[in-house]
């Protein structure tokens, strides 16, 4: 005899209660002795709502090297990346957490009664956990908060929320921020997860912006001593992803080609951290000897401070600038083709983004009077001639040279180089990758927020703070972490970004001069 079971409370203490009329159909109703809910579609023993509505979490968190998290929705199907996930842990020996998120959606298969879709599918139940939980010193993982699955920033609120430490909050739209923190050395990272079950929003507006949101994936995190590392694991539709040079899939794993494109953080060669230097270019363990990226986009090259507009009247600068053989800019530029020279010559392609600091030089040529600075009067002089021959009027306006571009390629000696004028695309397997990020869609001011709103998936640089919005990832600077126009407590990092082939993307820190957990 079949036994029924009340949907809200999922008790199987119902009683017959009559026949409620739907139209031509009689129906038998029932009602529930314990809660008194009453229905004509009570559950049956084994609907697994029943099973799965027993989910329990789990309360502790094993001790692993290596962390994967992700977060499922409740009443909602695993997407195959799970098992993509699951393959990653195994050969990466790491420990798979689930955050599990709640969205009651009323239109869903499930039937309207939140508490019947209090559940987790089976794939997913092992690996649920809901508590709040050190992962690290700098680390914590916030199973317990709820952000509204819809949200569009799911970060926002929650910069507070662990003091100085970093957070990981589950949430399927993939957004990353950093706070500066006046007790730590380092800023600390508000990051979400992706998520690793199938799409299941509300038709509305917030819903169907929630859906395109939806990022199957997961975070990992590995911990080193002192050190945290993280990167974004981002999947494809069917559930396959690349982390550094392995692609992982449901059934195992496949060594990657070279990655097509390693954007560097702006490089401000003069004040380029030499930790985060040798971390991404020297020796077999650096970002570039492992990844082997095929192209390299260059932000912010020179630091420009020779000829910083924003220090012109500044003659105590000028003076210290002039004492430490700081103020030849044409020792400056050499310098950053030197430097290009040095770690990315050989089999790779170049693209220097037009940026800011380069163009303090340009500014420069229009505002200095060449008589009033000796040391530079020659160089000034050289490239107002070129600048004057190379002027033209086209149209579309004036055209003519830019000068740091100009002389870079007097100088430099590798050979793959080309130079992106300002706003010139710059794609690679989809991602955008040409703008500095100075200077946002059409002319306003340049901000990770402006650049989300042009749909089109980016990889800008220029704020030294790296993050993850709204299809924009931002990296850090390779510069020190401050700088004399920095002041306050800083939220600088030294980041890089790269391009994998399946056109997915993912952030790599380099912490004190280290940015992955070698075997
Ligand atoms: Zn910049
Ligand atoms: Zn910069």
């Amino acid at each position: 005899m079949s036994v029924e079971i009340c949907p809200k409370c999922l008790k199987d203490d119902v009683k017959k209660d009559g026949f409620r009329q739907d139209k031509d159909v009689k129906k038998q109703k029932y009602q529930c002795n314990r809660c008194g809910h009453s229905t004509v579609n009570p559950l049956s023993e084994d609907d697994p709502r029943l099973t799965a509505g027993k989910t329990r979490f789990r309360t502790t968190v094993p001790r692993s090297k290596r962390y994967v998290i992700t977060c499922a929705q409740n009443a909602t199907d695993a997407h195959p990346v799970l098992k993509s996930l699951e393959t990653y842990c195994k050969h990466n020996d790491a420990e798979l957490l689930i955050i599990p998120i709640r969205y009651t959606n009323p239109t869903s298969l499930w039937g309207a009664s939140a508490k019947a879709q209090d559940w987790w599918c089976d794939e997913v139940s092992p690996y649920l956990f809901n508590g709040r939980k050190k992962l690290h010193k700098h680390l914590i993982i916030l199973g317990n908060v709820s952000t509204q699955l819809t949200a569009a920033r799911p970060t926002q609120g929650f910069e507070t929320i662990t003091g100085p430490h970093s957070a990981i909050i589950g949430h399927p739209k993939l957004e990353l921020q950093y706070i500066a923190t006046p007790q730590q050395k380092l800023p600390k990272a508000i990051m979400t997860t992706g998520c690793c079950t199938i799409r299941n929003y509300i038709p509305s507006k917030a819903g169907s912006k929630g859906e395109h949101h939806h990022t199957y994936g997961a975070v990992v995190v590995e911990r080193d001593g002192d050190r945290f590392y993280f990167r974004q694991l981002n999947a494809l539709e069917d559930g396959t992803f690349i982390d550094i040079r392995t692609k992982y899939t449901p059934e195992g794993t496949e060594p990657t080609g070279r990655i097509p494109l390693m954007v560097c953080g702006d490089l401000h060669e003069r004040y380029a951290c030499p930790k985060t230097v040798a971390a991404t270019f020297i020796g077999l363990n650096s970002i570039r000897s492992v990844l082997d990226p095929e192209k390299i986009a260059w932000h912010d090259v020179m630091d420009g401070d020779t000829v910083n507009p924003h220090e012109r009247d500044n003659p105590f600068m000028r003076v210290a600038r002039h004492e430490h053989a700081y103020s030849d800019i044409r020792k400056e530029i050499s310098d950053a083709a030197a430097f290009i020279d040095k770690y990315a010559s050989g089999d790779v392609e170049n693209y220097i983004v037009a940026s800011n600091h380069e163009d303090f030089l340009s500014r420069w040529m229009n505002w200095v009077d060449w008589r009033t600075d000796p040391e530079n009067a020659e160089f000034y002089l050289e490239t107002a001639l070129e600048m004057v021959r190379a002027g033209s009027i086209g149209p579309n306006g004036y055209t003519g040279i830019h000068p740091f571009p100009y002389w870079m390629k007097q100088f430099i000696e590798t050979a793959n180089v080309k130079y992106l004028d300002v706003d010139e695309s710059f794609t690679v397997h989809g991602i955008e990758a040409g703008f500095h990020g100075h200077r946002g869609p059409n002319g306003a001011k340049g901000a990770i927020a402006s650049f989300g709103r042009i749909g089109v998936r980016t990889i800008i640089g220029h704020s030294h703070t790296p993050g993850i919005r709204d299809g924009v990832h931002q990296v850090g600077t390779m510069s020190q972490l401050s700088l004399s126009y920095t002041s306050g407590p800083s939220n600088w990092m030294n980041t890089n970004g790269v391009v994998y082939e399946n056109g997915k993307r993912a952030l790599l820190n380099v912490i004190d001069g280290h940015w992955m957990l070698f075997p």
